[in-house]
């Protein structure tokens, strides 16, 4: 993938065909960031990675019994966790047929409150009516789409007046120098992702999607010993595999410990409101 390229949907969706079992091993279970509140913080790799959901859902203000949109819902723990958490009814939707599928064995999908159902789709074409939900969150996801502007639109689109929408992802501050430039590369073809954007392209995109920004915080430090733990994990799972896919395996773990060290990755959690 060169500078400019941007994966296709389909390109997405079938790299966490591939990718979601040990993404979700190395990860607690969730396919993102955890947020650890300082170095003393000897929170594990689950805690930290349900620390950071919650402080999407906080962001939510949700009560009992609301409507929730996860868009690009991974393997449906933070939609799982979500409705039994704050009793609300979350619908996840993802590209990847693999993790729609993985979501649907939870035993909380189908039970009597029907609290959580997932499917495959497309967030960049939601198969929802307009003002359908209440609330929508998107944690790491926007960040593959091709058409961020369009994914927003599709959000802001299904929320209903006096909806939130909290979104979730990696982006960049400052220039990278050559080395950054390369890692940086090296991590948007292992991950399937356009070139990443900053928290300035977000927040345009959201503006002319007529919402209004609440919040944004920057918690790039409170993150970045995931990509460190996530990479010793692998390394760990290493030997559990064969010949060639193991050196795939280390070369991926090199490249996102090298990603989380660059100070120009920050992380921004972003709040936005529905008029
Ligand atoms: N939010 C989940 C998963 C994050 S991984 C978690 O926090 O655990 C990124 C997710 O974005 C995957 O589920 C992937 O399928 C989804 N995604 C990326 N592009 C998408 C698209 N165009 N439409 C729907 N989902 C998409």
């Amino acid at each position: 993938m060169t500078d400019q390229q941007v994966p296709t949907s389909a390109d997405v969706g079938s790299m966490y065909d591939n990718s979601t079992d040990l993404l979700s091993e190395v990860m607690g279970g969730n396919i993102h960031l955890g947020y650890w509140r300082d170095e003393n913080d000897d929170s594990s790799v689950e805690a930290a990675t349900d620390a950071l959901t919650d402080m999407v859902a906080d962001r939510l203000a949700l009560r009992s019994g609301l409507r929730v949109l996860d868009i690009g819902c991974g393997s449906g723990k933070p939609a799982t966790y979500i409705a039994i958490e704050r009793d609300v009814h979350v619908t996840g939707v993802t590209i990847s047929a693999h993790q729609a599928a993985v979501a649907n064995r939870r035993p909380q999908v189908g039970d009597g409150n029907r609290q959580v159902t997932f499917r495959q789709a497309d967030a960049m074409e939601l198969p929802y009516p307009d003002e359908h939900f209440d609330r929508a969150y998107a944690i790491e996801s926007f960040l593959h789409m091709s058409d961020r502007g369009k994914a927003i639109a599709e959000a802001a689109r299904v929320l209903r007046p006096g909806g939130v929408l909290v979104t979730a992802n990696p982006y960049q501050q400052g220039e990278l120098d050559a080395r950054g430039t390369e890692i940086v590369a090296a991590n948007r073809k292992l991950f399937q992702i356009p070139p990443i954007g900053d928290a300035d392209e977000y927040v345009e995109h959201m503006v002319k999607a007529g919402l209004e920004i609440v919040e944004l915080v920057d918690i790039g430090e409170n993150v970045r010993r995931s990509h460190t733990l996530a990479a010793a994990l692998i390394r760990e799972n290493n030997g559990s595999f064969d010949g060639s896919f193991n050196e795939e395996l280390a070369e991926a773990a090199d490249i996102i410990e090298r990603f989380g060290d660059l100070p120009q990755i920050g992380y921004g959690l972003i709040a936005a409101r529905k008029p």
